[in-house]
Parts: C-alpha cells; structure tokens; sequence
C-alpha cells in the first residue's frame, strides 16, 4: 500500500522503517532534513512537502508533536490533497477536542480518520512493539488495524472519536501519579529505616504493587532493569509525561471531573521540568523527594 508518512522524528522515524518492512511503499514528509536522510536510508521515498507526499496515497499516517501541527498540517495540506477515500491515522499524543475536530473535517471531505496513539517509546517504535488504542467508526478501525499492527504489538479499538486519545491520557494521568507514589513511598521506607530490597519483596506481592513498582521500579538495583539502573538517562521522558499531564488536565477540566491526583503530579512535574530536568526519565522525579 502506498502510505504518506508526516513526522518522521524519534517516534514516527522507527515507525516509518517498519512499514517498509511490512511492504508498504512509505513517502515521507518532515521539517527536518536529518529526519528525512535517516527516513531515505530506512526505504522510505522523500518528499519536499506534506501535499506531494500525500498526493498518490492511499493511506497517510501522522506523528507530530502537538494538536496545533496536527490541527494545520492536516487542514493545509492533507484534507483535499490526498485522494479520495484515503485513510488518515494520526499517531500523535494530541487533545481529545483537537482530534475530533479534525476527524470531523476529513469525514466533511470524505475520508474516514482514526486517532491511534501509542503507548510505548522509541525502542517501541524501533521494534514494532507499540500498543495503538484507536477512536474512530467500526470501518475506519477495521480498515486502520493491518497498517497499524505492522507497528505494534496491540491495537485496541477504544470507541469512537476521540477515544484512542482519551484513553491515552487516563491511562498516563494514572501512570504519573502512581509513579510519584511508588517515589515517595521508597523514600519514606528508606527513612523507616527498612532495607529496600526487602521493601520491595513485599510490596510486590502485597496490595501496594504497581506497574511503576515492579515494572519500571524507581529504585537503582531493586526490581527488573530500568532507567534507574542507567541514570534515570533513556526511557520516558519527564517533558513527555508533563505534556500528557497538561492534555489530561484540559480534559477533566472540559469535563469537571474532579482529578486531585492527577492535579497533584502535573504541578510536581512541571516543577521537575522547570528545575532542568525534562530530559530526564520521568522515574527520576524520586531525586526531589
Ligand atoms: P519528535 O519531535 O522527535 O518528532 C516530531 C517530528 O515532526 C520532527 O521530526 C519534526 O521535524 C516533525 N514536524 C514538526 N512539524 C512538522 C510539520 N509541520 N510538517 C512535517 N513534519 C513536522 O517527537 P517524537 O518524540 O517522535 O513524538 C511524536 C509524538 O509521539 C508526540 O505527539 C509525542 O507526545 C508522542 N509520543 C512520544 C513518545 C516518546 O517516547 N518520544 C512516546 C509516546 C508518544
């Protein structure tokens, strides 16, 4: 299949190769011309502009770093600039309102549109083992799967619209705050003078256990390997984490939810961030504690 790809940075550059690798003819559009040598290198051709590399496809796939890029390159130069019936898959961490509105505006030129974006990083786009949680119709999603699954090792159909998005911010909106918990909670055993190991040996197998405990422990030595153990370098970055935060605020405030929180770790992370350490693995945010 030929497959516009828009936005071919840490995540989309992986991604892209492991179209090629699946067979689809990859064209590739980005602001970068780093982005765009690595992506010629990976197979994938090259193009000048967004609107050439979507002219002759049939689907365009799209990983950008905010609502407002996604927002403007698709209302430019990819809606009435790809053809007719083509798919769009917008893999980006975006707010929920944006990637309605802009469903609604591809589905107004007849396209059918998906918002798919992914949990796991750039060794999961590297590997072709992200998880993609999809909003958008039944045919959209069935038609989205196969070119989805050529990177990743789940797609999960989460509704329609919009809820591939809403799923990833909940689902990082948990994963922030339970991070800061398992932190703080290592802290205060430090301080009670318990023996971390041990801690943790319990923990695990108690009703405190966690996914930021016994998958991505906090802690240098205790739990499987994690960006701990390498300095809290590579991972999930701290920015990244606030980014989501931020989006998941908007959202609970656009629903009055009530996310104390969720509240709570967006202000520690900004915090963190603000401090100069964004590019640091967001399990790092335990040396403030
Ligand atoms: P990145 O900054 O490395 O890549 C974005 C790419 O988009 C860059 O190459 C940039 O040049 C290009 N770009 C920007 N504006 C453009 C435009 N108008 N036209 C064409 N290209 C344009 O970012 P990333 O780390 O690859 O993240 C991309 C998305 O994936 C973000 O929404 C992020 O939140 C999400 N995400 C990232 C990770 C991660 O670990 N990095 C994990 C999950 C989700």
């Amino acid at each position: 299949m030929k497959v516009a790809f828009i936005g071919l940075g840490n995540m989309g550059g992986g991604m892209a190769a492991n179209l090629v690798k699946a067979g689809h003819e990859v064209r590739a559009s980005d602001l970068s011309p780093e982005a765009l040598d690595r992506a010629k290198d990976n197979g994938c051709a090259v193009f000048g502009t967004v609107q050439e590399a979507v002219a002759d496809a049939e689907a365009v796939v799209s990983m950008l770093p905010n609502g407002a890029i996604v927002d403007a390159v698709y209302g430019a130069d990819v809606i009435g600039h790809a053809p007719q019936g083509a798919l769009f898959l917008d893999c980006s961490t975006i707010d929920v309102d944006t990637a309605r509105k802009v469903t609604k505006a591809a589905e107004s030129a007849d396209y059918e549109m998906v918002d798919a974006p992914v949990s796991g990083g750039i060794a999961a786009a590297n590997g072709g083992t992200l998880t993609f949680m999809v909003g958008g119709t039944d045919n959209a999603f069935a038609r989205a799967e196969p070119i989805l699954a050529a990177m990743g090792k789940a797609v999960i159909h989460a509704g329609a619209s919009g809820a591939g998005q809403a799923a990833k911010i909940c689902n990082n909106m948990l994963l922030g705050a339970s991070m800061i918990a398992t932190c703080e909670t290592f802290k205060l055993a430090e301080k009670l003078g318990l023996d971390l190991q041990t801690f943790y040996d319990i923990s695990s197998k108690a009703s405190g256990q966690n996914w930021s405990m016994t998958s991505y422990c906090p802690v240098p030595g205790v739990g499987p390997q994690s960006p701990a153990d390498n300095g809290y370098q590579g991972g999930f970055a701290a920015a990244l984490m606030l980014k989501d935060l931020k989006l998941a605020m908007e959202a609970a405030a656009s629903v009055d939810a009530i996310v104390p929180m969720g509240e709570k770790a967006a202000s520690l992370y900004e915090a963190f961030a603000r401090d100069g350490s964004g590019g640091m693995d967001f399990s790092g945010i335990i040396k403030t504690l």
